[in-house]
Order: C-alpha cells, then sequence, then structure tokens
C-alpha cells in the first residue's frame, strides 16, 4: 500500500492552506529549492555548455520522457518531454492528419479544452486544404466516429466536470474505421491510471504542472506508439529532432524509427530540474491505490458538501469511475464562493460559465482537509460571507 503519509510530507505547503487545486497546478516539493540551487551552482555555473554532455541535458527529453511514461503505461523510449501542451496538440494531430491523408475530418467533442479546439482550427486554416473540425457533445463522440473521421481529438477527463471518455472503446471504434487518435491526459496523468500501450493509443500528450507537480509552465510530454513511430511526419520539424543534429545538414531527416524525432528545439533545462525533483515523489506511489484514494476523498467531499452546504450542487458523473481527479460543484454565485473560499485558504477554481473544481489528489490531501474544506464552506454559507463585494470581482485568472 503506497503510504500517503509519505508523499503529504514531500510538499511544501502554506500552514493552513487546504490546497484543492492540484488538478490545475500542482504544490511544490519540498526539495525543489535544493535541487534548482544544485543545478545553478553544480551545472550551469560551473559546467557551462560541457553540461549538455557530462550532466546528460541533451537526453533528458527521453530520461525524463521515461519516467513520465511509467505513468501513463507507457514503454521507455516512446515518450518525450519539453514545449507546452498546446505545441504538442499541433505536434499529435498534424502527425495524426499525415497518416490519414485522404480524409478531412478531425472529431474532437464541445468540452474539450479550448486550447484544444483552438489548435485544430489554427492547424486546419493553416493547411488550408478543407479540414473540418466536428465538436459534437461529449455523449455524441462515439456515434460520430465513421469512415470520414481521420483523427479523433479527445481530452479524456473533461477540464469542468471531471467527466472521463471510455478511451478503450473510443480507440476500438476509432481502429476500425481507420481513424487515429489523439488523447490529451493533461487531467489523467497522475490523478488516473492510464494505459495507452495496452489500449493500443495512438498517441497521447499531456503537461506536467497540474497532477504532476513540476511547476507553473511544466514542460509537456508526447507519447507515439512505436507501431507508428517510422511513418509519424513531425510536422515541426526543428533540429533536436533530427537524425544528427550535429552533422547540421541544411536538410531535415527525422531521427529514424525514434521518439527523439518528436523533439523540436532545446528544451528549459531549468524546468526539466523541477520536473526531475517532482517525479521522484511518485516512486513509491502505486497509481491503483491513489485512485481508490481519490474516489474515497471525493465521495466524502461530495457527500458532506451535500449534507452540509445548502444550495450547492454536484455537477459531474455520480459513479466515481467515471470521473478523473477533480470534484466539480455548482453555487448560484460559483465565482463569488469560491473567492470566499480562498480567502479561508481553501484553495479551488472557477471556470465559466458556474463551475467550482477542486482538486482531490491524495498526494497531499487527507480526510480532515476535506472535513475541513467543508467546514469553511458551511460557514461561509451559513453567513452568506460571498456576498461581500470583493469576492464578485473576477481578476485575470480564475
Ligand atoms: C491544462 C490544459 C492545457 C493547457 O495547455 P498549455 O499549452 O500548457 O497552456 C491544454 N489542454 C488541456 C486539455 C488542458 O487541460
Amino acid at each position: 500500500m503506497t503510504d500517503f503519509s509519505k508523499t503529504r510530507a514531500m510538499f511544501d505547503i502554506p500552514e493552513g492552506m487546504i490546497y484543492l487545486n492540484g488538478n490545475s497546478l500542482g504544490p511544490m516539493p519540498k526539495v525543489a529549492p535544493e535541487r534548482m540551487t544544485r543545478f545553478l551552482q553544480d551545472e550551469w555555473r560551473t559546467e557551462l555548455i560541457r553540461g549538455w554532455n557530462t550532466k546528460g541535458w541533451w537526453m533528458q527529453t527521453n530520461t525524463l520522457g521515461d519516467r513520465v511514461a511509467k505513468l501513463i503505461g507507457a514503454a521507455p523510449g516512446t515518450t518525450v518531454v519539453s514545449d507546452t501542451l498546446s505545441i504538442k496538440v499541433f505536434q499529435a494531430v498534424g502527425a495524426a492528419l499525415a497518416l490519414v491523408p485522404d480524409r478531412k475530418v478531425i472529431l474532437s467533442d464541445n468540452g474539450n479544452f479550448p486550447s484544444d479546439l483552438y489548435i485544430a482550427q489554427g492547424l486546419i486554416k493553416f493547411k488550408d486544404a478543407g479540414y473540418e473540425l466536428r465538436a459534437p457533445e461529449p455523449e455524441e463522440v462515439l456515434a460520430n466516429i465513421t469512415e470520414e473521421v481521420g483523427v479523433v481529438m479527445l481530452t479524456e477527463v473533461d477540464y469542468r466536470t471531471g467527466r472521463k471518455h471510455d478511451m478503450a472503446k473510443i480507440i476500438s471504434r476509432a481502429h476500425e474505421v481507420g481513424a487515429v487518435v489523439v488523447w490529451d491526459l493533461a487531467h489523467s496523468a497522475g490523478a488516473i491510471p492510464v494505459d495507452v500501450a495496452g489500449l493500443d493509443a495512438d498517441f497521447a500528450i499531456g503537461c506536467t504542472y497540474k497532477y504532476l507537480n513540476a511547476g507553473p509552465g511544466a514542460p509537456a510530454f508526447i507519447y507515439v506508439a512505436p507501431r507508428l513511430i517510422d511513418q509519424v511526419e513531425p510536422v515541426l520539424s526543428g533540429w533536436y529532432g533530427h537524425e544528427a543534429p550535429f552533422a547540421f545538414e541544411t536538410t531535415y531527416r527525422p531521427a529514424p524509427s525514434k521518439i527523439e524525432r518528436m523533439r523540436i528545439g532545446t528544451p528549459s533545462i531549468a524546468a526539466f530540474t523541477l520536473l526531475d525533483a517532482a517525479l521522484d515523489i511518485w516512486e513509491g506511489v502505486d497509481l491503483q491505490d491513489l485512485h481508490a484514494e481519490t474516489i474515497e476523498l471525493s465521495e466524502l467531499f461530495i457527500k458532506e458538501v451535500e449534507a452540509r452546504c445548502p444550495g450547492v450542487t454536484f455537477a459531474g458523473p455520480r459513479d466515481p469511475a467515471q470521473r478523473g481527479g477533480h470534484v466539480a460543484l455548482r453555487y448560484e454565485n460559483s465565482y463569488a464562493l469560491m473567492q470566499a473560499l480562498i480567502a479561508r485558504k481553501v484553495i479551488g477554481d472557477f471556470r465559466e460559465p458556474d463551475t467550482m473544481r477542486f482538486g482531490i489528489t491524495p498526494l497531499f490531501i487527507n480526510e480532515s482537509d476535506i472535513l475541513e474544506a467543508v467546514s469553511r464552506m458551511e460557514d461561509i454559507l451559513a453567513t452568506d460571507a460571498w456576498k461581500s463585494p470583493e469576492y464578485q470581482v473576477k481578476a485575470a485568472v480564475t
């Protein structure tokens, strides 16, 4: 059994704060400052350019990719980290489209994270070849996977409601009609068990600053099924993915049969340092244990809110097997209630039009946090504290 009191002790969370926003930005691992100082002092300052060889910087895209791979059920050598998730959406969907050249439809859903939809729209405009994006209701996706569809682009866990797509069903239907699937695991990696290899996924992408706790703007990852890597055409064909980067040839040739071809340009080694430190926490964690604990804490949270917080309603699927790692709630003024909670150091966030999100992350949240968070919400409601004018003003980041 995973010892969650041990993982909890590995995070530096401010005194008195109940941090229910690990689904959006994970908290800082205690070792992060020391690891960053060590990188600055013992790597950048002293090694300078030699660090690419002597400190293994050049291949950290892959060595860290292999560590992320373990958390999504991928084999070593199939995942690399770098860049941002939006770039990975472009990279994966662009490569997927090239695998099905005679098909013009990208199928997503209208609950997908906007950046994924925007990137697909931009890619379509850029290609200027009659491509079309379809975004039906999430429940309608399966029925919309027809022979017209080239690429299915979905986020497994809905960023608002926490509703989970059935990856196995969607992949098998897509493969039946000859479509390629790109999975965005932004709200899955580190939240729930994922098995990209077992499910025969084609492409998977995600970020490391949410449930993986690698810090604001931490690198993204991309997985490509080994059976596809030979045929994959990198649309973002940068020198870091070239077969012989240091030959400095004038013509691009992708690294043969290797995930290296999905690398683009020079990554941030400082950001990699934080990712490496954050991934250490996962060494003693069993994802099945984590999921069981997420369900237990989420069910407790929902039950207590419904019993003690009049007017607050649950806004996700009732069956915990159909959810990811966060709980969505609604209130008559969700934004103001969330601001009042934040003022009382219960940190969650708000998503338009009316959703309060609470990340249930057993690595650093336990039962007493859940009960205390609900008590603070109960008090805010009983005293109408959320009606205070300062809670009505929207900040740039909600
Ligand atoms: C968080 C998230 C993003 C954010 O992309 P960035 O490029 O890191 O800003 C994109 N897609 C999904 C599904 C997300 O949850």
